[in-house]
């Protein structure tokens, strides 16, 4: 059956990801994308649907009401999927500002025009989904098994988690106090195409590329679960779709990694590719003064999605590594 859904911060990293998976999986969904377009955004991730008669790109800003009102009025979405964010943690430490008012101002009014709309045409089967992270459950000690479950308590440490945590609890009251349709995806660490190169594994892989410093915070002993982004945005559409209203669901990819083994790692696979000496990359490496307040370790527990809606990921993490470390080099040949 026809859905028309309104995806946020869709030119990014995993939303352009998304709208690629959901236009392949559901040929007669219709799909609105409305990004800003920050240095994050970038149209090139969806040159492959630009003429595509089921989507539509509206440059334009979640915190502007009036604009939000607009593209309901002329769409009609019975969905929302909201990826937009500022979403770089260094970013957030320079200047919170831009991330209080997107993260938790723009999903404010999001959330606020929907149920407005929604309640006004009394539209049935209509769902929010806020697309959320890890992060907000704060940092585990590194020797510890323990993870994290949609139980555990929010206790951000950065300016972005902070924001993200407050634009959960945003969508909690709206769904407690106005029973609201919304649901939250918490997820870990992504890795896959069309990543803006700011971010561990872009970044990596272009510094080798270029011959340049290949940066790692403190000891890089710091731990992250890597989750590929295909099987988040399997996760997110099974949520849309099948996920209990006003529920959070973790999505974790079960991949936990040193951030200092990932980039060897890494390193090993470029010169693989490339048949060279891995040493020519690793020497690169250049560890950095840590990032204030870096979170040592996240880990996320699955189990309430696996139970109830019958997900994990699929991917095999090498595979899926290589397949993207492939897809940067072959962009980015002119750089070597
Ligand atoms: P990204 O930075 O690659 O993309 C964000 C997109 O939002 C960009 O296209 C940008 O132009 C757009 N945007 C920013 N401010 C906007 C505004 N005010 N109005 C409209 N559009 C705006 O981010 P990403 O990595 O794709 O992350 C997407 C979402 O997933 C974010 O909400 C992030 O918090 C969350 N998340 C990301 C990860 C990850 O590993 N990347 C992990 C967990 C959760």
């Amino acid at each position: 059956m026809k859905k028309i859904i309104l995806i946020t911060g869709g030119a990014g990293f995993i939303g352009s990801n998304f709208i690629h998976y959901m236009l392949n999986k559901y040929p007669e969904y219709e799909i609105v994308n409305l990004d800003k377009l920050t240095y994050a955004g970038n149209l090139e991730n969806l040159k492959e649907v630009e003429n595509n008669k089921n989507y539509h790109f509206v440059k334009g800003d979640i915190t502007n009401r009036e604009l939000v009102e607009h593209i309901f009025e002329e769409f009609n979405p019975q969905y929302v999927v909201n990826f937009a964010a500022e979403s770089h943690v260094d970013r957030s430490i320079e200047g919170p500002e831009i991330f209080v008012k997107t993260n938790v101002y723009g999903t404010h009014v999001l959330l606020d025009v929907a149920k407005e709309y929604w309640e006004n045409k009394k539209m049935e089967d209509v769902r929010f989904i806020q697309i959320s992270t890890d992060e907000v459950y704060g940092s585990l000690p590194l020797e510890s098994k323990e993870k994290f479950t949609e139980e555990s308590p929010l206790r951000p440490n950065s300016p972005y988690s902070a924001t993200k945590a407050g634009a959960d609890l945003i969508c909690r009251s709206y769904f407690i106090t106005y029973n609201f349709p919304v649901i939250i995806t918490r997820s870990s660490n992504n890795f896959g195409p069309r990543q803006y190169p700011e971010k561990l594994i872009p970044l990596t892989i272009k510094r080798a590329l270029e011959g340049k410093p290949i940066p790692v915070y403190g000891d890089g002993q710091n731990v992250r679960d890597w989750l590929y982004v295909e099987d988040n945005c399997k996760g997110i559409d099974l949520v849309l779709h099948k996920g209990r209203i006003g529920e959070i669901y973790n999505i974790g990819g079960g991949n936990e990694w040193k951030n200092i083994d990932l980039v060897n790692l890494i390193c090993g696979i470029i010169a693989e590719i490339k048949g060279e000496d891995a040493e020519r990359y690793k020497r690169l490496i250049t560890f950095v003064k840590d990032r204030p307040g870096h979170d040592r370790r996240y880990a996320l527990s699955i189990e309430k999605i696996k139970s109830e809606l019958g997900w994990k990921p699929e991917s095999d993490f090498l595979e899926a590594l290589k397949f993207t470390v492939k897809w940067y080099m072959e962009r980015w040949e002119g750089i070597i």
